[in-house]
This record gives C-alpha cells, structure tokens and sequence, in this order.
C-alpha cells in the first residue's frame, strides 16, 4: 500500500491512543465533536491524491509505484517548487488553514535523512532510511514534537530546576532506551499515525541525555496526549466559513518514561548533532511554512480588493495606498520562497535544501507583516466585522428584511453578497480563527527572534557577509586615494 483513501485513514486513527480533551479521555478521536473536525480537515490530503485536479500534483510515480509527494525527497529546485505548490494547493483547500499531516513530519525526516547522512555510525543513517520507507510506502500521516517546555528560557536542559523540562532518556537498555518529559504545541498528533521527535536545540557536552531523535507511534504505552481546547466553540457555518469547517488540533505532549525500541532510535547521546538535526528541520520547516502562508496572504489581497469595492470605496486614495501594501506583502513572500527553493543548497544523502537565508528573509517578512495586513484589511472593511448580525437573523424573516434593506453595498451589491465577504473577512481576521493565525504567524515555526538569528548566521555562512565587507573597503580606500591625488 502506498496512497491510502480517507476512510484507511479514519480508521487507523481508532487505535486506543490517549487523549485528553478539557480533562476528559477521549474514546475515539474521530466521531469526537471537535477533535473530528481536524480529523475532516487532514482528510483533504487523501482526497487530493485521489482528485484528477491533484492527482498529478499530488502524487509521485517511481519505479511503477506510486506515494504521496510529501514523501518525495528533494533533490533539485524543482522538487522543492513543486512540494511548494502541493502545501499552497492543499492549504488552499483548507480556507487558509494548512493540512500539515505530512508537511511536518517530512521535514522532520528530510532532516534526519541529511544529518544522519554524515554520521561516524551508519546504523542511524539505516534506521532512519528504513522508517522514511515505512512511512512513505504505508502512507503515515505524522505529527514533529520538537518544541520542548523549557522551564527557565534562559538555562540549559542541564541547568533546569527539574531536568525533565527538556525530554530526556532516562533509562539505556539493550532493546532500546526509556524517555520522560513533554513537548508542547504538537500540531496534528491528536489525529497522526507516528509522533516523530526532536531536540529543540543546540546541546552541550554534558548534555547527551537530551540529545535524543526517534519516532514512535501515537498509541504507544505511556505518549499522553493533552489536546488543546483553544477554538472549540459552536460552529456556525455562515458567521464563520473557514472555521466551522477547518480545524488543527496542538497537544501538550507527554512522554510518561516512553519505551522506544532501537530501531526507533534516530540520534542518542551525540550532543554535537543535536544543533544539527534542530536546525535542519528548521530549514525545511520554514520552507513549509511560508509555502502555506501563501493562500493566506492571497485571501487578505482578495478580501481586502472585494470589500473596498462592494463598499464603494475603491477610488479613494488611501484605498490605493492599502492595496498596493497587501499586494507587494503578498508577492513579496511568494517571490521570497520561490528564490529559497531556486537557491537551493546541497546536503548529505544526495539531497537538497531551500536556501537557509532566503528561506528565514522569507518567514520573517511574512510574520512582521501579519498584523499589520490584518490591520489594513479590517480598515477597509469596517466595525460591523464584530458587530453584524447572526446566522439565525438570517434565517428568521421579520429581522431578515431589516438586514437585506440596510447592509447593503454600493450599487447592485446586495447585503447577502457584502455580509458573506464581511464573515469571511470577521472568520480570517476577528475570530478564534483570526488569533489563532495571529499568534501562529508571530510563534510557529520559530519566533520572530529565532528567524533573525538564523538570517544573521547564514548571511555569515554563505560568505555574504565578507563579500560585502570587503567591497565596501575597497570603494572607501578607492575613494581616500582620489582624495589624495
Ligand atoms: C499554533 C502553533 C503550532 C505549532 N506547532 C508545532 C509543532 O507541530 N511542533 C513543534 O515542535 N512546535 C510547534 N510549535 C511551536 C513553535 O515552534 C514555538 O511556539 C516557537 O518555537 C516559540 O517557542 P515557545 O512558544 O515555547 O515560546 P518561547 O520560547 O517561550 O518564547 C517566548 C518569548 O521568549 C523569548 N525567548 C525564548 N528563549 C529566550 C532566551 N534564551 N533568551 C531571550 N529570549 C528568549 C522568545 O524570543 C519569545 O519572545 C507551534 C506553535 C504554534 C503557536
């Protein structure tokens, strides 16, 4: 089996894994009120590989078989461009909120792939090697746990009060070894085959219990899963057409002294790699992420074009001023990833990488810029964003009439027409939904100060920071010695 359908998937979900949902144990992720929607929403990357639109897209043929392009691993610019366009297709498809079921934990093994690649011991390299083709020929969907408690920010895993802030192992034996502590925001984990996990940072020498990567599967003894109730009100499909239908579920994710057997095991004890293999995830996670803003940024553009006109307010100059903003925010992201991927760079195991400075440019344009859109959009749209009328008032005639009178646009812009796009715009931009973008545009994938360290360091690394120095002094000494003469 190497694609599976969306009823394959919905069921391997029921497996007795443990979650939590607002204190209670839930019996089956999948007919769970709200848990089942994310199970609906991650549904979309199987529906994909199955849709003539997609399929093409979607899906890899190689050596007569086929898998999902996830899995593909990139080897040239253009597989990147194409993984690109398959996570804005499916995110797309998702009203604005990315699917993730396989973009996440593909990074993860891309980075475990590279960085194993140039290990001293190749049994991690084989292990790892083995698990992608697990993963990819059995279709898995997977969640990343990388993102640790972290107790004291400032302090090291060795440092912490209780050294279970960052997880470690706790116990070697010869089949395997025994882990304890909690990762947290896990996106997807509630409704992925596989948790894969890794260190979240650089290690020192005496650090080598922390220095820890291994996948495991969601069901295993101990993995307890405490999903997040944030965004889990009453869904009205009207007031709220992206939510009340899309969901992504993050868990506090703990490991209660967690069994991994050996051939699980992807990195132990080498503290060295443990920067390495955090950091290369990074790299090809942001890549994924700023692939899946796209559609978000492409709907603010289009929300932000649409309500200005059925508000009649398209000629003002201001309006102009605002487009022109939302429009060089959105391309410059997308030329900004497009160039990540053509600038690609080289990696052990044969493969490629989008290029770690444009990728980081890339993430920190587009998160230093979210508000400020956001701001732009409900400029143009207006207050009734928060303070328009409900799907029922729809519904019932003695206040409909009210409403269809009174919102509606400029000419032949009826209220029907103007109130869906304000919902849209209130669903993306005001709601449970419009926070949860808000902070997941500031924190995930890394925060804002985490993407400026990184466009710093490759600046550095790739030798730009030399070049530049080195042109500006010659152009100054150029110019002292015209000075003299
Ligand atoms: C919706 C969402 C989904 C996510 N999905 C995943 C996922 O699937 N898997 C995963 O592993 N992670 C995931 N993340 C985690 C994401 O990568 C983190 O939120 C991000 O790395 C920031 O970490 P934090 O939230 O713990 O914040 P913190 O690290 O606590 O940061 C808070 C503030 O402290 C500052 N700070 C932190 N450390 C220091 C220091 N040493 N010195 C000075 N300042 C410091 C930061 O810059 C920031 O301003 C997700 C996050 C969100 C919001």
């Amino acid at each position: 089996m190497a694609l599976r359908t969306v009823a394959e998937y919905v069921e391997s979900l029921r497996d007795d894994r443990e979650v939590w949902f607002r204190g209670e144990r839930v019996p089956d992720v999948t007919s769970h009120p709200v848990i089942g929607k994310a199970v609906r929403h991650a549904s979309i990357d199987f529906q994909m590989a199955e849709d003539e639109t997609y399929r093409e897209l979607a899906v890899v043929t190689e050596n007569e078989k086929e898998y999902s392009r996830y899995y593909k691993i990139p080897q040239n610019a253009e597989d990147l461009l194409l993984r690109s366009r398959l996570i804005e297709a499916a995110t797309a498809e998702g009203d604005t909120l990315v699917v993730l079921i396989k973009e996440i934990g593909t990074d993860a093994l891309f980075a475990l792939l590279a960085v194993t690649a140039g290990m001293n011991d190749p049994v991690y390299h084989q292990r790892v090697r083995a698990y992608y083709a697990y993963c990819r020929d059995n279709d898995l969907s997977l969640a990343t746990a990388q993102t640790d408690v972290k107790g004291d920010r400032v302090k090291r895993p060795s440092e912490q009060a209780d050294p279970d802030l960052y997880l470690r192992v706790v116990e070697r034996r010869s089949d395997g070894i025994v882990v304890r502590g909690a990762k947290i925001h896990t996106s997807v984990a509630p409704n992925a085959n596989d948790i894969i996990v890794l260190p979240t940072r650089a290690m020192g020498a005496q650090e080598a219990d922390w220095s820890v990567a291994f996948a495991v599967p969601a069901n295993t003894p101990g993995v307890k899963l405490l999903a997040s109730p944030f965004g889990d009100g009453k869904s009205r499909p009207g007031e709220q057409p992206i939510s009340a239908r899309h969901k992504m579920m993050e868990t506090m994710t703990v490991f209660d002294d967690v069994f991994v057997p050996n051939e699980r095991i992807f990195l132990d004890g080498d503290t060295a790699l443990a920067g390495a293999l955090a950091l290369t995830f990074v790299e090809y996670h942001r890549f994924t992420a700023v692939s899946y803003k796209l559609p978000l940024v492409d709907a603010i553009v289009g929300a932000a074009v649409t309500i200005a006109d059925y508000n009649g307010i398209m000629k003002a100059s201001h309006v102009r001023e605002k487009l022109i903003k939302l429009i060089a925010y959105a391309e410059t992201l997308r030329a900004l990833t497009q160039t990540a991927a053509k600038r690609c760079v080289a990696k052990a195991n044969g493969q490629v990488a989008p290029d770690p400075m444009t990728v980081n440019l890339a993430k920190s344009h587009f998160a230093h810029g979210y508000h400020e859109a956001v701001q732009h959009l409900q400029e143009l749209a207006g207050g009734i964003l928060v303070t328009g009328p409900g799907d029922e008032d729809w519904t019932t005639e003695e206040t409909r009439r009210y409403l269809q009178k009174y919102l509606v646009g400029r000419q032949g812009v009826s209220a029907e027409q103007r109130m869906a796009m304000m919902n849209f715009i209130r669903d993306l931009t005001a709601s449970e939904y419009g926070a949860y973008q808000e902070v997941l545009a500031i924190h995930a994938e890394g925060s804002l100060e985490a993407e400026k360290l990184q466009i710093i360091r490759s600046y550095q690394a790739n030798g730009s920071a030399e070049r530049v120095v080195a042109l500006a002094r010659k152009m100054a000494t150029r110019q002292s010695t015209f000075t003299a003469a």
